[in-house]
C-alpha cells in the first residue's frame, strides 16, 4: 500500500505536470529518542526509618507510597510494610481519633456530601483522611474517590488526604488493606477518617468494623423510606442523614427524618448508650452540616467518657486479629506447592461428580498437612 501511494505521488513530482507535491516536513520520531537509550527508573522502596519520618512529618507522598506498600500484594514490600504499620500502630495508639464510616446507595449524595462535610470539618481545624472499600472497582475505571474530577475542593484542601479504594480483591483483603491505612493516616497525624462505601453488598459490615462512628445517608423518598437499604445497615448506625434538603425537598426530608427517627427507636438500646437519630442536610446549603458534626462529637465525648470508645476498638483488634490468621492461614495454604499441585484435580473430580466435596477438602488438607 505504502509503495503505491509512494508511486502515485512520484508522478505528481515530475516536472511535465502542474501539479507539484512538495516534500513536506520531516516528521519527529513516534518515540523520543532520548528516552530509548534510558533505562527505566524502578520504584525503589525507601527504608523503614526514611518511611516514617516521612509520614511523621505529614508528607503526602511518603504517605501514599507506603499506602502502596501496604496495598502491595508483594512479599518484599509486605514485610516493609509490617513494620511500618507497627511502627505507627505505636505512634497513634494514643491519639484520639475519630474514624467515621459513611454509606449511602450511589445517587444519595454520597460525594458530593463528604465534599461538603469534609471541607467544613477541615475549617475546623481538623485533619481529614478520605478512605474507600470498595472492592467491586478497579482503581483505572473510575472507583469510587477514583474519579479526581469528585472532591475537588477537598483534593485542594491541605488539611484533607484522599485515597481511592485499593483496587479489586476479596472483600476481606480490601477491607483488612484499608484498616492498615486508617493506622498510617493517624500516624500522619490525620485525626478524622472517613471511610467510605457504598450501601449494597457486605462492605457496610467491613466499615462498621473499623469505625467508632456509623453514618448512614438516605434519600427522601415517596412512600418508600424505609426500602432499599438493608435493616441491619439501619441498625448499625449511629445517625441517619437525609440528604439533599434543600429547594423543593425540605418538606420531605422532614417527613423522611421523622419516619427514620421513629424506625431508630424500634431497635434495641445500642451498647454505646449512644441514641440513634435521624437528621436532615444539604450539601449544597450547608444546612444540617453543623447539627451532624455536633452529634458526632457529641458521641465521642459520649463514648469516650464512658470507656465504649476503647472498649469497642479493642473488640475491632480483636476481630482483625483472627481475620489477618484466617488470611494468612488460606494463603499458606493455597500458596503451598502441594495443594498447587493437586486443587486442579481435586476441582475436577468434584466437578465430574467422581468425588463429593467435603472428602476432596479433607483429603487435600491432609496432603496439606503430611506435605
Ligand atoms: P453519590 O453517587 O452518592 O456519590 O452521589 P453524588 O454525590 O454524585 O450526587 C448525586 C447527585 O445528587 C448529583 O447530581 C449531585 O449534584 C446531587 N446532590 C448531591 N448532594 C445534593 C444536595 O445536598 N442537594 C441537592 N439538591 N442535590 C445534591
Amino acid at each position: 500500500m505504502a509503495e503505491k501511494q509512494g508511486d502515485f505521488f512520484d508522478d505528481y513530482k515530475n516536472d511535465e505536470t502542474a501539479l507539484k507535491v512538495n516534500d513536506g516536513v520531516k516528521q519527529p520520531p513516534l518515540i523520543n529518542p532520548y528516552l530509548q537509550n534510558r533505562p527505566l527508573r524502578r520504584r525503589t522502596i525507601m527504608s523503614v526509618d526514611e518511611y516514617m519520618a516521612g509520614i511523621e512529618a505529614g508528607d503526602t507522598t511518603i504517605l501514599s507510597q507506603a499506602i502502596t506498600l501496604v496495598e502491595s500484594l508483594s512479599p518484599d514490600h509486605r514485610k516493609v510494610a509490617d513494620e511500618i504499620i507497627a511502627r505507627c500502630q505505636k505512634i497513634a495508639s494514643g491519639r484520639k481519633t475519630m474514624r467515621i464510616g459513611i454509606t449511602g446507595v450511589p445517587g444519595v449524595g454520597k460525594s458530593t456530601f463528604i465534599e461538603a462535610f469534609g471541607s467544613h470539618i477541615t475549617g475546623k481545624g481538623h485533619k481529614l483522611a478520605v478512605l474507600a472499600i470498595d472492592p467491586s472497582s478497579e482503581r483505572t475505571k473510575g472507583s469510587i474517590l477514583g474519579d479526581k474530577t469528585r472532591m475537588e475542593t477537598l483534593t485542594r484542601d491541605p488539611k484533607a488526604f484522599i485515597r481511592p479504594s485499593p483496587s479489586a480483591g476479596s472483600l476481606g483483603g480490601v477491607a483488612r488493606r484499608t484498616r492498615e491505612t486508617i493506622i498510617l493516616c493517624e500516624a500522619a497525624g490525620y485525626d478524622v477518617i472517613f471511610i467510605e462505601t457504598v450501601g449494597v453488598g457486605q462492605s457496610e459490615t467491613a466499615v462498621h468494623s473499623m469505625s467508632d462512628f456509623f453514618l448512614l445517608l438516605m434519600l427522601s423518598g415517596a412512600g418508600d423510606e424505609l426500602q432499599g437499604i438493608k435493616r441491619g445497615i439501619m441498625e448499625m448506625s449511629d445517625l441517619i442523614a437525609i440528604t439533599k434538603a434543600d429547594g423543593n425537598n425540605v418538606e420531605k426530608a422532614k417527613v423522611a427524618r421523622g419516619l427514620y427517627a421513629s424506625a431508630l427507636h424500634l431497635f434495641p438500646p445500642t451498647e454505646s448508650g449512644w441514641v440513634p437519630t435521624a437528621v436532615t442536610s444539604s450539601a449544597v446549603t450547608k444546612e444540617g452540616l453543623d447539627d451532624i458534626m455536633a452529634k458526632i462529637e457529641e458521641y465521642f465525648s459520649l463514648v469516650q467518657g464512658n470507656g465504649f470508645y476503647v472498649r469497642r476498638r479493642r473488640e475491632q483488634a480483636r476481630y482483625w486479629m483472627y481475620e489477618s490468621i484466617n488470611d494468612a492461614l488460606k494463603n499458606m495454604f493455597y500458596e503451598s506447592e502441594v495443594v498447587e499441585k493437586l486443587l486442579p484435580d481435586y476441582e475436577g473430580a468434584v466437578l465430574d461428580g467422581t468425588m463429593d466435596s467435603f472428602a476432596a477438602a479433607e483429603e487435600l488438607i491432609d496432603k496439606y498437612n503430611n506435605r
